[in-house]
């Protein structure tokens, strides 16, 4: 969720699309046929995406992690938006989703920056960290299973290098998280996660409302060697 930002009138939201979202053909015609899909809840919007573009530009990013790629929108976003060299590391545990997403990727001409790995993120992240990854990587944007997130979370502070920008989506979950009476499994999942992050030492953060809700968190310098071993 979501595939507009929550809150605002119709009215309102065309108003921001038609005066700042600048989406490349590929990318809207991407999303259109996404829309028709099961799932297309999972589908970022657009404003949400140019967005993850300004943060990729932003921090000067080369290399970035991409947990949870569904039809591959948002690893597109952001392999347009790295140097020639820029490389996205992108988990996706759906082979039916990552083969749509390599089609898209081929024709938004970004399949050369884009390495995929299938499989469940966390071992694939857990393979990058025993590989050498630690600090490696400029920017993640986490949306992949919401009970992992805090799973992701350890991890991506340990691959993020001092400085490096985490995105995580879906923190609003649709307005559930502010809804008592919810007690989904992925609504708590994410309640916790906004918990336990609001008082993390580790990185100065912002929720910004934008979509379904991203929490943005820069890592500070004295986070190297103060992650624990993940959970
Ligand atoms: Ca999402």
């Amino acid at each position: 969720m979501t595939r507009r930002t929550l809150g605002l009138s119709e009215e309102l939201r065309e108003y921001v699309l038609e005066v700042s979202v600048r989406e490349p053909e590929v990318l809207r015609r991407l999303r259109e046929e996404t829309a028709g899909r099961e799932g297309a809840a999972m589908q970022i919007a657009p404003e949400q995406g140019q967005f993850l573009r300004l943060l990729v530009k932003a921090v000067g990013a080369a290399r970035t992690l991409e947990i949870g790629v569904f039809t591959g929108y948002s690893a597109a976003v952001t392999a347009l938006a790295l140097p020639p060299g820029g490389r996205v590391v992108a988990c996706e545990i759906d082979e039916g989703y990552a083969a749509i997403a390599r089609e898209w990727w081929r024709r938004a001409g970004v399949d050369g920056k884009i390495d995929l790995r299938i499989g469940p993120a966390l071992d694939t992240l857990d393979a990058l960290l025993d590989s050498g990854g630690s600090a490696s990587f400029d920017f993640a944007f986490v949306d992949a299973a919401k009970e992992e997130y805090l799973g992701y979370w350890e991890r991506c502070l340990r691959l993020l290098r001092p400085g490096g920008l985490i995105a995580v989506d879906n923190v609003l979950w649709d307005g559930r998280v502010a809804d008592p009476e919810n007690r989904e499994a992925s609504t708590e999942a994410i309640r916790a996660f906004n918990a336990r992050v609001a008082d993390d030492e580790r990185v100065d953060l912002s929720l910004v409302p934008i979509g379904d809700g991203v929490t943005l968190a820069r890592v500070r310098e004295s986070a190297v060697g103060q992650a624990g071993r993940p959970r």
